[in-house]
């Protein structure tokens, strides 16, 4: 089995889908390794890295020729892969719902593509699910990158020069982003607030030490909807939501949004009205921006100031911690064909029957097989 580790094209992407760790690794199973000369470079992980870890580093034709297995954290270009072997496995995270034009594109060419974010929300695949263990990196940055935008500090301090109060920092969307945010805010000494509709989040957010603020009067989502998820909210339960949220953010210094919805917009938590309440010098970082937004008017790739308000939209926040961020990745990609590879073949074997393949396997023998996408 020869893998091909992509060099990324997407623009603004630093990310790479191996480390030399996950390189041993994959050799260790029999495995050969090719590197598009210089993918490691923005996570500083240079191409001599990379070599010492056992793989050829070479340029994209080299490493696609004969590649079985081709792996990147953004889906490649379908363009791109001239050269690479019809029924070579694609895997990356790629977006399907989002660039269905390119999985029609990969099932034209015959490749068979595992969209990673697919990957079912069960106990066993925990280990590969690679957007647990970016949406945790990007909670993280995004109250860094918050922080580092607002013009006074975190912590409370009582100095000789008189006392700096605690910044107040409430949390929208208590997911993976959501929990890693709450948990870094508090650490840096903020008073901390966090809302979802989800109910059983509520106890996380009293456990991380935060406050946690719910809509009482209307039922939201009792447990978990399928797969973890939130759905859509009903309208009277978005009414009860707005007017919760406009008491409370009023009084917030930084308000960071991270509530998705699988395969939809994502759910407007703040309206323009709801901005011009907060204080001037007030933070909000939308980690949705790309997904349409939870902050009316935010921008992506843009840090924007509405009144008196920085609204921060950074693209790819993942990306912007190019270094962890890939070491999670490769490491989750690794324990996913692990957890598949015949020893004896030195190959990964899908079962068509198992619940991860049937997530993950978007194109097969020509055709589009993902029942999530042919159902969208
Ligand atoms: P996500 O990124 O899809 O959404 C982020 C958060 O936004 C969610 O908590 C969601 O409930 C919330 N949200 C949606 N609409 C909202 C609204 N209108 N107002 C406020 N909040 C809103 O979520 P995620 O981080 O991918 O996590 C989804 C679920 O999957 C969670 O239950 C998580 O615990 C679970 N999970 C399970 C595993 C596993 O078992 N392998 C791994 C990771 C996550």
């Amino acid at each position: 089995m020869k893998i091909a580790v992509l060099k990324e094209q997407a623009s603004g992407e630093r990310r790479v889908s191996a480390s030399p760790e996950t390189v041993k690794k994959f050799i260790g199973l029999g495995a050969t390794v090719a590197v598009e000369t210089g993918a490691g470079e923005y996570a500083s992980i240079s191409d001599a890295d990379f070599a010492a870890a056992g793989a050829s580093v070479g340029s994209r034709a080299d490493v696609l020729g004969d590649a079985d297995i081709i792996f990147g954290v953004q889906g490649p270009d379908p363009a791109s892969l001239a050269g690479a072997k019809p029924g070579a496995m694609i895997a990356a995270s790629l977006n399907p719902f989002g660039e269905r034009a390119r999985i029609d594109a990969y099932a034209a060419a015959g490749f068979q593509a595992l969209a990673l974010e697919f990957m079912p929300r069960i106990t066993r695949a925990q280990s590969m699910d690679i957007l647990s263990s970016q949406s945790n990196l990007a909670g993280y940055k995004a109250v860094i990158d918050g922080a580092a935008e607002y013009g006074k500090a975190f912590p409370m301090m009582m100095t000789a020069a008189g006392t700096v109060s605690a910044a107040k920092v409430f949390i929208m969307g208590v997911g993976v982003a959501g929990l890693q945010a709450i948990a870094t805010a508090r650490r840096l000494g903020a008073q901390v607030s966090a809302t979802d509709v989800r109910s059983a989040t509520k106890e996380q957010i009293q456990s991380l030490g935060a406050k946690p603020i719910f809509v009482e009067n209307v039922a939201g989502i009792e447990g978990e909807g399928a797969g973890g998820y939130a759905t859509e909210m009903s309208d009277e339960y978005k009414a009860a939501q707005a007017e919760l949220v406009s008491s409370h953010i009023a009084k917030q210094d930084i308000v960071i949004t991270t509530a998705l919805i699988p395969g939809r917009p994502a759910p407007r938590l703040i309206s323009d009205a709801q901005i011009a309440s907060m204080k001037p010098g007030s933070v909000i970082v939308d980690l949705a921006v790309e997904q349409g937004g939870n902050v009316e008017g935010a921008v992506a790739g843009e840090i924007i100031v509405k009144h008196g308000v920085k609204i921060v939209g950074h693209r790819n926040v993942p990306s912007r911690l190019a270094t962890d961020a890939s070491a999670l990745f490769a490491r989750n990609l690794f324990n996913f064909f692990s957890a598949f590879w015949d020893k004896e073949a030195k190959a990964p074997v899908f079962p068509d029957d198992d619940e991860i393949v049937q997530g993950v396997r978007v194109t097969m023998g020509g055709k589009v097989v993902s029942e999530r996408l042919l159902a969208s």
